[in-house]
């Protein structure tokens, strides 16, 4: 048995995505800069591959900039944003405490260069309040940047009214929507969003490729300098392979969207359902307003770490948080923020689902994550504390 339950850390390649990146190897393999005949195959395609992915976006295909993936693609959407902002005397910005790294390390830099951060309370269930966005909101707000979808307890956010907010009063609105393309649907114009970032590996394209779009008007600063490529504001050649490798897996993974969530919904719920039977056990995230693929949970009285090594052992692929946290003993600062205890926020397990995730597949898991819930517990004296009563439980 081996079960992939880590979507939410990277996706397998889908067949059309692989297909559709073959040709751009050895046949197409010009310099889309290039005057001459190989390179002008080269630029067609490029220019095929962004007006795919705006189409789907719902924007122009010249507010599409190609990045290195979602990492950079936030980093140069607040860098930017700040910027604007700096030149108007604007050096406030407004984000969420479960945003991804890629957002907050960016706002931890940005803080050292003067600019002050106010990161929204995402509550219990992992959701900022529009009325909170509302009254944070100041004179000198350059910028409010907040995930579509959270990377870990895949909470989803009310994307459409916190932009209208951000319309009304003028400020730049940036999400990183890195864990929501391709699962959930998408306008950049219905959903009010002047800025977006989105990754190909997180939707069955290829790793290291990405985009950001940005709302004509909105300049961009370069994170990266060099020749003038996308419009001089992205230099480095450009990624052709992986550019049409991503435009294939977003078209497919756009138009199985509803088939997907049809499948992934029931699936998540069973999982879930199994999960909580598990005593002292806590969903994280709300439970209808999540991605269709997440189910996260905490059990009281287990390490996380030692939880996935002994799942591994049985075949399952999952994850304690995101990729990026779970070689540190840290607990989850997305956990921390929605108010799990250090010591709960420790047992903690993401699962990400694909469509290629089956029922059995769901069932096995349960049962193998119940027997080593209980054998890990059996063995923990923090367990044998909280039994014995020297300690309570948080989780009842
Ligand atoms: C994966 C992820 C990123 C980083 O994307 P990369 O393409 O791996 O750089 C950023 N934000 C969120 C929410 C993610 O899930």
């Amino acid at each position: 048995m081996n079960i992939y339950a880590d979507n939410a850390a990277t996706t397998k390649m889908s067949k059309a995505a692989i297909e559709a990146m073959l040709p751009y190897f050895d046949q197409i393999y010009g310099n889309p800069s290039s005057l001459h005949s190989t390179g002008q195959y080269a630029a067609e395609a490029l220019f095929m591959a962004r007006k795919i992915i705006a189409e789907i976006l719902g924007c122009d295909a010249r507010e599409i900039t190609f990045t290195s993936g979602g990492s950079e693609a936030d980093n140069q959407a607040i860098v930017s944003a700040a910027s604007i902002g700096a030149k108007k005397g604007k050096k406030h910005i407004i984000s969420s405490a479960i945003e991804h790294h890629a957002v907050l390390h960016t706002l931890e830099k940005l803080k050292k260069q003067g600019f002050e951060i106010t990161l929204l309370d995402a509550h219990e269930n992992g959701i900022v309040r529009p009325e909170e966005l509302a009254a944070a909101i100041r004179p000198d707000t350059a910028l409010v940047t907040i995930m579509y979808a959270n990377n870990e307890i895949g909470s989803i956010q009310p994307i459409a009214e916190l932009g209208k907010i951000c319309r009304e009063k003028g400020v730049i609105f940036h999400t990183d929507a890195v864990q929501a393309v391709g699962h959930v649907k998408i306008n950049v114009v219905e959903d009010n969003i002047d800025m977006l970032s989105l990754s190909a590996h997180k939707f069955h394209g290829p790793k290291g490729i990405g985009v950001l779009y940005a709302k004509k008007g909105i300049p961009l600063t370069n994170l990266i300098e060099g020749g003038a490529q996308e419009r001089g504001k992205r230099a480095g050649t450009e990624n052709l392979p992986a550019i049409m490798g991503m435009a294939a897996a977003l078209k497919e993974a756009v138009s199985d969207i509803d088939e997907n969530t049809a499948k992934l919904i029931p699936l998540r719920d069973r999982l879930i359902e199994g999960l909580l039977q598990i005593p002292h056990t806590v969903l994280n995230g709300d439970p209808k307003l999540r991605l269709p693929g997440n189910a996260n949970v905490c059990f009281e009285g287990i390490e996380g770490e030692s939880l996935l090594l002994l799942l591994d052992s049985k075949g399952i692929c999952a994850s304690s948080g995101s990729a990026c946290t779970s070689d540190s003993l840290d607990p989850s600062h997305v956990l921390l923020a929605i108010g799990r205890p250090h010591e709960v926020a420790h047992g903690s397990l993401r699962l990400s689902l694909s469509e290629e995730n089956t029922i059995e597949e769901i069932d096995y898991m349960i049962e193998a994550i119940k027997e080593v819930v209980a054998y890990l517990r059996n063995m923990s004296p923090v367990w044998r504390d909280l039994q014995e009563g020297k300690r309570s439980y948080v989780i009842q």
